[in-house]
């Protein structure tokens, strides 16, 4: 007999409100049934949609008409908007039943998802562990079977990185394809929505119905339809995977190394062949990045003024007293250091110095792109360098968790596709087992090849 949309529903319902990962901010079972109902009415009316019916998460950072939209920040903890995010009402219009919202590291900024204002989440594979972040709900919702499909952002790693430390996976399109209309803005150069699942057949089913043009999104693509799942089937014989040197140096944990040069390896049988390609600009993504995103954030972040939406102090002198407060209790830690560099680097006497020489960098990585796919078809490279840590291990260490993101910020800022499958395992504290995650790499729109590549694995 055929599950129903409202029974599939009520399953994850049922798992999510039993879990101890902390993986949801907000829930309303009534609101997801309804939707299920309609789907159920839809699939008897004839309706054939593949994604009908089945449940999705969203990570906190997508605008939701019905459910709260916090970014994982009490600046918007009872916040409410007035539409659904375009990625929503899409996945929305093509029958999937919305489960709840995800949690997420305060404004997408993060790698640990502890910089929620709604606490950590757990890794289901090690509950001492972290999930990764920013979009560690995402992750460890599809890891623990929560919901089979989620949606995730990613601006420097938020899809590939959480992807990796809970095992699943995880697709960030090239930049421009999926709406960033009701996705709320930390880095709008950079930001870029995606979806996370088990498999990649799962996310090439999500993405079709994710990306095209959307006129309020002034960065949106116009590209014609296509199938994303269209290539899966398709050999690899002959594919060359490029291995960039700056991806195994220094700091790559040999658990992490081994997982990635086995998988490496099962590729060469499956008929590709590895290019050893170069980088060299790797090293500076991190500085890079972490000028250009702060200094977008910072004046993205400019709209939480406590006047329109949002938290407002509750006592103040003037409007300057209710700005100064209301910001100070609205945001965290993370979100404070990150508008004040980037207040910092775009200041006068200081923007040549630092901003636009990030500027100028920024496009030397793309270039050092182009110039390794003149070589190979597909890049392949750990995701992280490590495997998740422990909760706590490096909470007080912005600069330790901005290190981590070095595989991954350089795909951001050339606006690159990358993915991550789960290849394997490396060691956590007391002998637990903790995923390896394989990054691969595309050129700019070929997502059909990434999933073909990450299908022919799975
Ligand atoms: N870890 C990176 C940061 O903290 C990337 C976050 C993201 O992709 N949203 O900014």
């Amino acid at each position: 007999k055929e599950v129903s949309a409202t029974e599939l529903a009520q399953h994850y319902l049922t798992r999510i409100a039993n879990s101890p990962l902390n993986a949801f901010t907000h829930v309303d079972p009534q609101l997801t049934l309804a939707q299920a109902q309609a789907a159920d009415q839809r699939r008897a009316n004839g309706d054939q949609s593949p994604l009908l019916g089945v449940p999705v998460a969203h990570k906190d950072i997508f605008v939701t008409r019905d459910w709260r939209s916090t970014a994982g920040s009490r600046m918007l903890e009872n916040y409410v908007s007035p539409f659904d995010a375009t990625v929503v009402s899409k996945l929305h219009s093509a029958g999937m039943v919305n489960l709840g919202k995800l949690n997420c590291d305060e404004f997408a900024m993060g790698s640990s998802n502890e910089n929620s204002y709604f606490g950590a989440v757990k890794n289901p594979w090690d509950l001492n562990a972290v999930p990764g972040g920013s979009s560690g709900g995402s992750a460890a919702a599809i890891a623990a079977r929560l919901s089979p499909a989620a949606t995730g952002t990613d601006t420097g790693g938020s899809i590939r990185q959480p992807a990796a430390f809970c095992g699943i996976t995880g697709i960030k399109p090239t930049y421009g394809s999926v709406s960033r209309y009701g996705m709320i803005a930390f880095a709008s150069s950079l930001d870029q929505g995606g979806p996370m699942a088990q498999t990649a057949e799962d996310c090439a089913l999500l993405l079709n119905a994710m990306v095209g043009f959307d006129e309020r999104d002034s960065t949106s693509v116009t590209r014609a339809n296509e199938d994303f799942g269209r290539d899966l089937e398709q050999s690899l014989q002959g594919l060359r995977i490029g291995v960039p040197r700056e991806f195994f140096g220094a700091g790559l944990a040999a658990d992490v190394e081994q997982a990635v040069r086995a998988a490496l390896q099962e590729y060469e049988k499956l008929g590709a062949t590895l290019v050893d390609i170069s980088l060299p600009k790797t090293e500076l993504s991190i500085p890079v990045y972490y000028i250009i995103a702060p200094a977008e954030a910072s004046s993205n972040l400019s709209r939480f003024d406590g006047v329109r939406y949002g938290h407002r102090a509750a006592d103040y002198k003037d409007l300057n007293d209710m700005y100064r407060k209301s910001r100070t209790e609205g945001f965290g830690d993370e979100v404070k250091r990150r508008i004040l560099t980037g207040a910092y680097v775009l200041s006068h006497g200081y923007y040549d110095a630092y901003y636009l020489q990030a500027q100028k960098i920024r496009r030397l990585i793309a270039q050092d792109f182009q110039a390794a796919f003149e070589k190979c078809d597909v890049i392949m490279g750990p995701v992280a360098p490590t495997v998740a840590w422990d909760i706590g291990a490096q909470s007080d260490d912005p600069v330790a968790n901005y290190l981590a993101d070095i595989f991954t910020l350089s795909t951001s800022l050339a606006g690159l596709p990358g993915m991550s499958i789960p290849v394997g395992f490396g060691q956590g504290e007391k002998n637990s087992q903790r995923p390896v995650g394989l990054q691969i790499i595309g050129n700019y729109f070929a997502e059909a090849k990434l999933l073909n590549v990450a299908h022919q694995f799975q």
